[in-house]
């Protein structure tokens, strides 16, 4: 029998709204995982493999997501791989806020697609909701039995989000919408596959009631050279896994913005700021080791941040230019040269998310990197 790992964060699937005819105004993060699952199985058949397949829930979190914490990686990144190195689970599933859902995808991505185990071939499902629980119409059931239907499917591999039908890969995808039920884009790159139904399944009254037509899922075959790639370890000794939530805390790692009239004083405070006893025991050690600049077009930069980036990368701080443009970044040879552990690994990420790779890769290869 399959089995599935499903571990919670909380985020809006889990919220509540005072009054559930103003969707828009609740407090996320108040259900325990073990009843948002009770809740979306409820009205399936007892034929529907879902129900057939072996769960297990686990609380591992209950936050909302704009307010993610390293603590909460920490402890998602072990138990994700604590499941998945159990030879009897399939696949697991985690329930999240959708704010920073897609940097959560990519932290495991960009740590799990470097292990070389056959376990890490398993499916990483991450859902969330746009509507809190108790209101109507809440789309959080439906998310989360599609993100479980794309976990047992044999096609999944690797991390994924899935969302309003949608299954995108980690690397891809953006929140791209504040509010929208179906928030995610995976830009041009589209989704990796798109969760069908079964017919009255989205108004959860009698799922498959008299109905033979089943929940479905369709791979979009041409898109699979997207997928995210498990085992595309570079050549580089690394630090074991583990050293990813043992360590009290990743190498600090700030985001500048390159935009009109650019001034550069952010990037000096950055580079001199004296930080007082309290703030370091409240924000963690003071110490610059990571630079990514969101800069325009090709991950060009304004000419007032230059000699900041210069200065940086003499002190020892690794830079990793990137673009705004959600499309098209870090395509050309001189938009490559990213002062990082492997360019390619950095090419057309978010800022965002190349900050999350540097931080990574800064902390397990920190020891083996050649820098430019
Ligand atoms: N603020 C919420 C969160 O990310 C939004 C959501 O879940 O959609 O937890």
């Amino acid at each position: 029998m399959k089995k599935i790992c499903i571990l919670g964060t909380g985020g809006t699937m889990a919220g509540l709204a005072p009054n559930p005819n103003e969707p828009g105004v609740y407090q996320a993060a108040q259900l325990s995982i073990q009843s948002l699952w009770e809740n979306c199985i409820a009205p399936l058949d007892a034929a529907d493999p879902i129900r057939n397949a072996q769960m297990c829930t686990e609380q591992v979190a209950q936050i909302d997501s704009k307010d993610m914490s390293l603590d909460v990686w920490k402890a998602l990144l072990r138990r994700v791989h604590e499941c998945l190195m159990q030879p009897d689970v399939t696949g697991v599933v985690v329930v999240h806020g959708s704010d920073t859902a897609e940097e959560t995808a990519f932290m495991l991505h960009h740590v799990l697609s470097q292990q070389d185990h056959p376990m890490f071939h398993k499916p990483i499902v991450l859902t969330c909701a746009m509507r809190p629980a108790n209101v109507p119409e809440a789309d959080g059931p439906q998310n989360l039995r599609d993100a479980v239907r794309v976990a047992l499917d044999p096609q999944a591999t690797g991390v994924l989000l899935v969302c309003a039908g949608d299954v995108h890969g980690a690397r891809h995808v953006h929140k791209i919408h504040a509010t929208a039920l179906n928030p995610f884009s995976s830009g041009i790159t589209g989704p990796l596959a798109r969760v069908f139904s079964a017919p009255n399944e989205r108004t959860q009254v009698g799922v498959n009631g008299g109905s033979n037509v089943q929940a479905c899922i369709t791979w979009l075959k041409k898109r699979h050279a997207e997928f995210p790639q498990p085992h595309q370890a570079p050549q580089m000794r690394r630090r074991p896994i583990q050293a990813l939530w043992e360590t009290p805390e990743w190498p600090r790692v700030e985001v500048v913005w390159s935009h009109a009239l650019s001034s550069g004083w952010a990037l000096q405070d950055l580079l001199s700021a004296k930080v007082s006893v309290e703030a370091q025991k409240r924000l963690g050690s003071p110490k610059l080791m990571g630079l990514v600049v969101a800069g325009t077009g090709d991950c060009t930069v304004h000419e007032s941040l230059e000699p900041f980036l210069q200065q940086a990368a003499q002190m020892g701080i690794k830079v990793v230019r990137t673009t705004r443009c959600l499309e098209g970044g870090g395509q050309k040879e001189e938009a490559q040269k990213v002062e990082a552990l492997s360019t390619s690994a950095y090419q057309g990420l978010s800022p965002f998310k190349a900050r999350i790779a540097l931080m990574i890769d800064l902390l397990i290869s920190y020891d083996d990197l050649k820098f430019k």
